[in-house]
């Protein structure tokens, strides 16, 4: 390892107070320990004149993202590209999930003009594919579908080639009926993300039932086939390869279009801890195996994010389902 002029100091300065600390009768409390990043994970830091006007957009239109309140490693990237992820509903969540870097608390009133104001940033930034997310909101009786359906209605009207991609949250206790709306309003894709593998659910995430997630996608493909569904997993969260074979079965019993496979980062050291960095030649083992398993669409690397390429993939999976459709009717 190669360490500046600058860090020999600090390590020497480090291994000084360690000593001290060895020899005092009240070593200052040691820090929470944060496993180091492997090179795989390394992501220039964001500076681009792409990324300062994506940024500027955002702040003027008064935009939540999950790119900013999840502290994404691809911002950079995807910011450069003017493809960000809006997170409408606020940015305070009615969840403490283990994993996830949005504020916890009772979120402001729905902002009635959200719904346009986000359609109007989706126009000027000319984006083909737009994702939309939102925090969880518990204490709505819809626990927010009709601003999904807003939000949809508003980018049909202002901006009709792009096609629209959802990340929706659980709609606990009240699925049936908000999945019914969003559906209604026709999204291209589906996504709701079951996160991690269901031993973890306890821990990870507490205010969710991993069979509640399964079936909210299940019920979006009978509503509607012609819709793609679309979910992911986090790994490096301590779960074993056959659970996580077991979550990729589970999905296709669901019938869900694409799976999202990439590396748990901690965000804080208040957050769950990384148990383990899955190396690159993992991620792409997992994919092989996912495809395998009859998904349309896989995508599966550390960086991998729900949104992460969505444009891309989505591109993919729409030519992988027509494939799909031209052998089935060679066949008949
Ligand atoms: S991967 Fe998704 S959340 Fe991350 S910066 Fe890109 S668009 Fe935003």
């Amino acid at each position: 390892m190669c360490l500046t002029n600058s860090g020999l100091a600090r390590a020497a300065a480090h291994r000084y107070l360690g000593r001290m600390n060895d020899l005092s009768p009240n070593p200052a409390p040691a820090k929470p320990e944060r496993a180091r990043k492997p090179d795989w994970i390394r992501v220039k830091a964001p500076t681009s004149k792409g990324y300062n006007e994506t940024r500027a957009l955002m702040r003027e239109k008064g935009l939540a993202t999950v790119c900013e309140e999840a502290a994404c490693p691809n911002i950079g990237e995807c910011w450069t590209k003017k493809h960000a992820t809006v997170m409408i509903l606020g940015d305070v969540c009615t969840r403490a999930c283990a994993f996830c870097n949005v504020k916890t608390g009772m979120p402001r009133k729905v902002d009635p003009n959200e719904p346009q104001n986000l359609a109007d940033a989706c126009a000027e930034m000319g984006l083909e594919h737009i994702v939309i997310t939102s925090v969880d909101r518990d204490d709505l009786p819809d626990g927010g579908a009709s601003q999904f359906v807003k939000v949809i209605e508003a980018l049909r009207r202002t901006t009709p080639d792009t096609t629209i991609e959802i990340l929706t949250p659980d709609f606990r206790n009240k699925h049936e009926r908000a999945v019914e709306m969003i559906v209604a309003a026709r999204p291209d894709v589906y996504n709701h993300n079951l996160e991690t593998v269901p031993r973890l659910y306890p821990t990870i995430r507490p205010g969710a039932r991993y069979y509640a997630s399964l079936r909210l996608l299940e019920s979006v493909k009978k509503l509607d086939p012609s819709i793609f569904t679309k979910s992911g997993i986090m790994l490096g969260l301590g779960e074993e390869r056959l659970e996580v074979h077991q979550v990729m079965d589970d999905m296709r019993s669901a019938d869900i279009d694409f799976l999202t496979m990439g590396q748990y980062l901690q965000p804080t050291p208040k957050h769950a801890k990384v148990m383990e960095f899955v190396t690159p030649a993992a991620f792409t083992a997992y994919a092989g195996i996912a495809r395998a398993k009859g998904f349309l669409q896989v995508a599966s690397s550390p960086l991998t994010r729900s949104s992460y390429h969505a444009g891309k993939d989505f591109a993919e999976m729409k030519a992988a389902r027509e494939t799909q459709l031209a052998r089935a009717a060679a066949k008949a």
